[in-house]
């Protein structure tokens, strides 16, 4: 065929298209190969260590990675397993160039370090994240559970009195500054923001004053005192800090506790030794209705709260011994835990525990020796 004839022109047009189209689809086939790998061996990684290499490379291979990746992080924090979400994290961070887009990849590392315990990096990270967008009351928010783990108390008040600072300019702009800050509140939701951060104040106000070893005595049971009278929900960390310092300290309040504050403080009551509890001064009904159910107390009176009354009939008629176990359950989320915090592990709320008393057989069991 001549090159002139047009047919060689049109044979020759064919047979580009059929080579692009050939190499097109041997690309996507390649890539859709190489995705499938990727996630296969991403999957793998979560058994081993080596996560890092799985996320760079499925965040190359996969064009919208971030949602899944971050999906699978919150899974493992939500399951308890840090550890694993921060290599996720990490993966994902080293791929960011974006630093907005690295905050949000930031602050929930920080968060995940925090979960597992590393409290130091958390706080390197939140602060990292406070120097270049310093209006995130979230990421204060994070900053000032960490310190109050670190002990760290007078930093504490001062990254609440940051979030008090950005929430009063926000409700005086009627929260139409956006960016990194308030969503706008409703009335009700203003009045329980603004009674969360008065209770964390004077909840860390409280710590700072039982930790501060420089004040004089008198002072600081003055002091604490004084916050005691303003809130009430922390009665119980006040008294339980007078009863690790002065037993005469803790019967002289006690007897000025309410019904619901002797309820939540049963615990503490229980926990008492003979010695220690100057039955002839307490006034207080619901504390006594404790030392009767522990036999304390012989009469004919009966306690006013169920599990009391069990155990004052347990500890009169029953063969067996008994006393009584605790647990705490959050107000807010309902989980139940063994020990008491007053900030829940599970959700964050602060100081909403419900006490649990619970009726158990004692048992002696015999312990051998290991050696
Ligand atoms: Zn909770």
């Amino acid at each position: 065929m001549p090159y002139t004839d047009p047919l060689f022109g049109i044979v020759i047009f064919i047979a580009i298209i059929a080579a692009v189209a050939f190499i097109d689809f041997s690309r996507n086939r390649y890539r859709n190969k190489k995705k499938e790998e990727s996630f296969k061996n991403l999957t793998k990684s979560y058994d081993v260590m080596g996560h890092a290499d799985g996320v760079k490379e499925f965040l190359k291979l996969s064009e919208n990675p971030l949602p899944t990746l971050e999906f699978i992080a919150h899974s493992y924090i939500q399951s308890g397993n840090a550890q694993e979400a921060i290599k996720i994290y990490l993966g994902i961070l080293d791929s960011l160039q974006n630093p907005k887009d690295k905050i949000e990849i930031l602050q929930s590392l920080g968060i995940a370090y925090y979960m597992a315990g590393f409290l130091q990096r958390a706080k390197d990270i939140f602060l990292e994240i406070l120097k270049n967008y310093p209006r995130n009351p979230q990421v204060l928010m994070h900053l000032l559970k960490t310190y109050e783990h670190l002990s760290e108390y007078k930093n504490a008040i001062d990254a609440l009195e940051c979030i008090e600072e950005i929430y009063d300019v926000q409700k005086a702009s009627d929260f139409s500054r956006s960016s990194f800050t308030f969503a706008p509140l409703s009335v009700s939701e203003q009045k329980r923001f603004e009674n969360m951060l008065l209770l964390n104040k004077f909840y860390l106000s409280t710590l700072l004053l039982i930790n501060d070893h420089t004040l004089p005595f008198s002072s600081k049971i003055q002091s604490l005192n004084d916050i005691k009278a303003k809130q009430p929900k922390l009665a119980k960390i006040i008294l339980t800090y007078f009863k690790s310092v002065s037993h005469t300290l803790f019967w002289e309040q006690a007897n000025a506790l309410s019904q619901d504050q002797v309820n939540n403080m049963i615990d503490i009551l229980w926990d008492f030794e003979r010695k220690d509890v100057p039955l002839e001064r307490i006034t207080n009904p619901q504390i006594l209705d404790v030392y009767r159910a522990k036999g304390w107390i012989y009469d004919e009176k009966a306690c006013e709260m169920f599990e009391l009354d069990n155990m004052r009939i347990l500890q009169r008629y029953c063969k067996f011994q008994t006393t009584l176990n605790f647990e705490y359950r959050c107000h807010s989320c309902n989980n139940i835990f063994p020990f008491e915090n007053p900030r829940c592990p599970h959700c964050g709320e602060l100081l909403c525990n419900d006490l649990i008393c619970k009726i158990q057989k004692v048992d002696y069991e015999t312990s051998y020796s290991l050696l």
